[in-house]
């Protein structure tokens, strides 16, 4: 009876049952028949009271009881039958079958790699009949067929062929049927990511890629125990789990126990394999929370919870406004492109810090959309920068930026102009191209041009990035590092790239006329660049005193509050006017 149990949940794990007829199954049962030369052969499957066909030839019915049924007979002892008269066999004169008018059967069982007993591949006649043995090796031959076939429909469908376990695919459409069942019912889904990458990565190097399905095997066998019968474990991921908690548990105290209840539970699998598990814990409303939205809040709270190094994290709806925002932000974002009303860029003067006049400026983006208002770039460049849109706003900032400097150089204003580049514009093949197509068109002088990369960007540089920004420094475009100081690399190695300037980002300048550390590190960081033949732009200058210090550093230009806001296009020609009468002021009094 034991095994009857297995057996059944063995068939039932499967998913097979009244599934739609299928091509792959229907060919092999065409097969057995041609090769008996009889008019019926099926793939039965015996389930706890019915013989299923999941495939036959020649009969019009699918089920069959399961009482006095040849197939149940194989399913049961997991031995080939051959019944050569149903009518003089005193097991079977009285079943269905023969009441059909079937005399002949022959039947081998379908056997699962664990050993089950699914059903059986048979054939019938209605005449009496003897089988020989190669007729019976080619029907064992064709139920090993429909096993590789159900294996394979396993493998791609609904059952993790690692675990057993029902996959991703399984718990999103049994979460579908909860919901059609428990609509408004409130419950918690909990995901388990049994072991960190680095961990996995270690044991792949030591143990080779077995080493993953062990401790996948070994944990969904700890976990399938502890949750029992009435409880699914699915594996949804390479190494994380997911399951329902129980219903009316209060989330806190049931995140915060499940943190040691996972311990005890994965002791055997933690004894044998080094792994940290993380886990997250998502409340949802069943009917009103989507099921792939349960299951990512599940992922998010996990990988948090990894991030935070703790063991479980519930899944906070904060977090969730903060991703839906930034989602309609990229989208509104990317409709802003495409008009001609909510994108522009503004100046920022650069200034030469011995002389105090202006010599160039920075291009910066602005944003005003039309509901949210102004959406500044450090919350919306960091979000376009993830995605290929990232070219697109690039290719439009630099379009508009030398369009301006055309109509600048129109009107005798010389100038230099910064324009801010991604690190994912250093990719694009053609880039280098683009931007000489640019300055070509618009009759612009290449060294009017200047292209500021952040620091981060060119640490992870590619081949591609550094053939793109060759070709730009061959071409005469000036390159510069921004934001330099915030990304840990060291000058010899950017002195690989042929950058010429470096912009100190602007916490270092910040707080220069107070904090004598401060002071220390730009001091060091304008020594190392002049040694190393770059010249010095310092950012975010607020002050005098700031300005002043930079000066007796030696920094060559400055760019801050102190000396200009950033400003409209139209405005620049103005301010630089104004400033070079003051700087002649200046100088004319000193
Ligand atoms: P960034 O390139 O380092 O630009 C300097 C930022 O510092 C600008 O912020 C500027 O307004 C601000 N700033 C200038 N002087 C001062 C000062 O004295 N004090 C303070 N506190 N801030 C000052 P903004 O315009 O908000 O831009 C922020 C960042 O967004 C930029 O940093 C740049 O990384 C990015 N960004 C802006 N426009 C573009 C663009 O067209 N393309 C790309 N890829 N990134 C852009
Ligand atoms: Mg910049
Ligand atoms: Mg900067």
């Amino acid at each position: 009876m034991h095994d009857e149990t297995e057996r059944l949940r063995a068939l039932h794990q499967l998913k097979l049952l009244d599934t739609p007829a299928s091509e792959a199954f229907d060919r092999i049962t065409r097969m057995a028949a041609q090769i008996f030369d009889l008019p019926i052969a099926a793939i039965s499957l015996t389930d706890s009271d019915r013989q299923w066909f999941k495939s036959r030839v020649g009969v019009e019915h699918q089920t069959l009881p399961r009482e006095g049924a040849p197939c149940t007979h194989v399913a049961e002892t997991n031995a080939a039958l051959v019944v050569v008269d149903l009518a003089e066999d005193p097991s079977y004169a009285a079943s269905p079958l023969a009441a059909q008018g079937v005399r002949f059967y022959a039947g081998v069982p379908l056997v699962t790699p664990a050993g089950h007993g699914l059903g059986a591949l048979c054939v019938l006649g209605y005449s009496r009949r003897t089988v020989t043995a190669p007729e019976m090796r080619a029907l064992d031959d064709l139920a090993a067929m429909v096993m590789v076939q159900i294996e394979l429909q396993h493998a791609l469908g609904r059952i993790d062929p690692v675990s057993g376990l029902p996959n991703r695919r399984q718990l999103i459409e049994d979460l579908d049927d909860f919901a059609r069942d428990h609509g408004g019912q409130r419950r918690l889904l909990v995901l388990v990511d049994i072991a960190r990458d680095d961990q996995l990565n270690q044991g792949r190097r030591v143990m080779g890629s077995v080493f993953v399905d062990d401790l996948v095997i070994e944990s969904a066998r700890q976990l399938y125990a502890a949750l029992g019968k009435q409880r699914t474990a699915y594996h949804v991921g390479a190494t994380q789990f997911a399951f329902l908690a129980p219903a009316d548990v209060d989330d806190e105290v049931y995140a915060l126990h499940l943190g040691s209840r996972l311990k005890a539970i994965m002791s055997t699998a933690r004894a044998r394999f080094v792994m940290t598990s993380a886990i997250g814990v998502a409340p949802f409303l069943a009917g009103v929370t989507r099921p792939n939205d349960v299951l990512r809040a599940a992922f998010a709270a996990a990988q948090d919870a990894r991030s935070d190094n703790v063991a479980v994290r519930l899944h906070s709806t904060a977090s969730d406004a903060a991703q839906a925002r930034r989602f309609s932000l990229l989208h509104a974002f990317e409709e802003a492109l495409g008009q001609s009303d909510q994108l522009r860029l503004v100046y920022q003067p650069r200034i030469d810090l011995a002389s105090g006049q202006c010599l160039g400026a920075e291009a910066l983006l602005r944003w005003q959309h039309p509901r949210l208002g102004d959406v500044p770039p450090s919350e919306f460049i960091p979000i376009v920068e993830q995605t290929s849109i990232v070219r697109q706003t690039t290719r439009w900032v630099l379009n508009t930026a030398i369009a301006q400097l055309a109509a600048w150089g129109k009107a005798n204003v010389a100038l230099q102009l910064s324009v801010n580049i991604s690190a994912a514009n250093l990719d694009e093949p053609d880039f280098a191209a683009r931007v000489q197509l640019t300055l070509l068109r618009h009759r612009v002088a290449a060294d009017r041009l200047e292209l500021e990369i952040t620091e981060s960007a060119v640490l992870g540089n590619s081949a591609m990035a550094q053939t793109q920004l060759e070709t730009l420094a061959a071409c005469g475009v000036r390159l510069a590092i921004d934001d330099f100081g915030t990304g840990y690399s060291s000058l010899a190695y950017l002195q690989r790239l042929p950058t010429k300037v470096v912009k100190i980002d602007q916490s270092f300048v910040r707080d220069l006329a107070d904090k004598a550390s401060d002071r220390m590190l730009v001091q060091s960081m304008i020594g190392l660049s002049h040694g190393l033949g770059y010249r010095v732009v310092a950012e975010g200058v607020e002050t005098p005193a700031a300005a002043a210090i930079l000066r007796e550093l030696g920094c060559e230009e400055a760019q801050g509050y102190f000396f200009a806001r950033p400003m409209e296009a139209m405005d620049l020609a103005g301010w630089i006017a104004g400033n070079d009468a003051a700087v002649a002021g200046v100088v004319r009094v000193a």
